[in-house]
């Protein structure tokens, strides 16, 4: 059974830390030393998959630690270059961890195919004979998918939204409800779409125009949710009430605010994208997904809202909260993924493999949970930092290794310039080099 809770983890070397997950997949560390080469893409297989390329390019890949999702431990793949996001979703899942862990909850992995028709010449009547035939263009979509169906997904329901009606002709939508099972589904959903322009087509009496995935996939979406005992966000000599009050303050301002919404989402996503990254799977559609989502009620607002347990709070299934977690922090976060364990960037690269076996998932399900329980976890330290010490401190503190190693500090000097820097409050590479010659000086006496 893999345990999330490795103290001192961050103090091992980086091969200590890989034995740590090698043992984790159970594999010898040769075996994820050869996965995890080159940032896991060989640039022979990168020329195969993209166009014009020149290289490969590679991102910091760690285990986000502490995570417990529905009763079970997790390490979460991060690809990640910024300072700081893996430190501190750790550092919250742990906080998380006191109050039981994560709950999550995801929708079947249903995608939208959109097919536009336009030049309708009657709306009702066409939106009459293409529903009038649903059944048998389920049927056409499952036959331009047999993989798929064989797998047990396939076609699930076909609806019909109306654009525009004004002008004489209707412009419609189709939508193709997709399960797309353990996939991200996009080259499915569109080659569903393609298979079924023609026939809807000639059943409209319009048009056939654009016949593409919608990224706004509202069918599937993933809850998480985490209950933390205002005693564990206890800091500094700040009352765990008092930061909890800062923190709901923090989500409420979110919620009145789309500037404040757009960063308290950043930082969301500062740690469900490098989940997504790592395991190979399309971000820009994860993005693109979560903002058209988080705008879906004409006022851009925050994917999580964090508030105090009471006598109404529920948890995501409706049952209410015991009075023993009254007063406890609850943080909240709903929003669509798409991503897959089979198929896409995961045919070519060895490191996404890898990332996601270690991940431990079983389903498409159970990593948009994960992910989604990283993002809440990425929510509540920035929350935290912000509601309190504010959040350069933090990253300034981990800022400051970058700025070490680009003055050219080498292996343990990184964290001695760092510390140096950050002492004198000037996290600066001319600073930092002037670290180094003094420690390199005293080095050589
Ligand atoms: P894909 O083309 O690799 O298709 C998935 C394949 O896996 C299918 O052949 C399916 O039959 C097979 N499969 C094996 N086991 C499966 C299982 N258990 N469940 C489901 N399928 C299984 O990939 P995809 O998921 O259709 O598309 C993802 C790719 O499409 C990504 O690389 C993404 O970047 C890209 N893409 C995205 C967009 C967009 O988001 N707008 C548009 C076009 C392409």
């Amino acid at each position: 059974m893999i345990t999330s809770r490795i103290p001192g983890f961050y103090k091992l070397s980086l091969e200590e830390r890989r034995q740590v997950a090698a043992e984790a997949l159970g594999i010898a560390p040769s075996e994820l030393d050869a996965a995890l080469a080159g940032g896991g893409l060989d640039p022979a297989r990168a020329d195969k998959t993209v166009e014009n390329v020149i290289g490969t390019y590679a991102l910091p890949l760690a285990l986000g630690l502490n995570v417990k999702m529905n009763g079970r431990d997790y390490l979460a793949p991060m690809a990640v270059e910024e300072p700081s996001v893996v430190a501190a979703a750790s550092a919250a899942a742990r906080s998380v961890r006191d109050g039981g862990g994560f709950t999550a909850v995801a929708d079947a992995p249903i995608m939208l195919a959109q097919i536009e028709l336009d030049r309708v010449p009657d709306a009702h009547a066409a939106g009459r004979a293409i529903m009038a035939q649903e059944r048998r263009l389920r049927a056409l979509a499952d036959a331009s998918v047999p993989g798929l169906v064989s797998r047990g997904g396939g076609a699930r329901h076909v609806e019909v939204r109306l654009l525009d009606g004004t002008a004489g002709a209707a412009w419609l939508v189709v939508h193709v409800h997709l399960d797309c099972r353990d996939a991200m589904g996009a080259n499915l959903v569109n080659t569903v779409a393609e298979a079924l322009g023609p026939e809807l087509e000639a059943l409209s009496g319009g048009r056939c125009g654009l016949r593409i995935l919608s990224n706004l996939c509202d069918t599937r979406r993933v809850r998480a949710l985490c209950r933390v005992p205002a005693a564990a966000l206890a800091m500094e000599g700040r009352s765990g009430e008092e930061v909890r009050d800062g923190i709901v303050r923090a989500s409420r301002f979110a919620e009145r605010d789309p500037y404040r919404a757009a960063t308290h989402n950043k930082g969301i996503m500062n740690g469900i994208d490098p989940v997504v990254i790592a395991t190979g799977n399309d971000w820009r559609a994860v993005e693109a997904g979560a903002h058209a989502w988080a705008a879906r009620g004409g006022h851009y607002a925050p994917l999580a809202t964090w508030s105090v347990v009471n006598a109404e709070t529920r948890d995501l299934s409706g049952v209410l909260a015991s009075p023993a977690q009254f007063g406890w922090l609850q943080g909240r976060i709903e929003l669509p993924l798409a991503l897959g364990i089979v198929g896409g960037t995961l045919r070519v690269h060895e490191g996404a493999k890898a990332a996601l076996a270690l991940s431990g998932v079983a389903s498409a399900q159970e990593l948009a949970m994960l992910a989604a329980s990283v993002g809440l976890a990425s929510n509540l330290a920035a929350l935290r930092a912000l509601a309190t010490v504010g959040i350069q401190r933090g990253h300034m503190a981990l800022h400051a290794r970058s700025v070490a190693i680009a003055a050219g500090a080498e292996t343990d000097e990184v964290e001695r310039v760092a510390a140096r820097i950050s002492e004198l409050g000037a996290v600066t590479v001319e600073a930092a080099k002037a670290a180094l010659t003094e420690l390199r000086g005293e080095a050589a006496e």
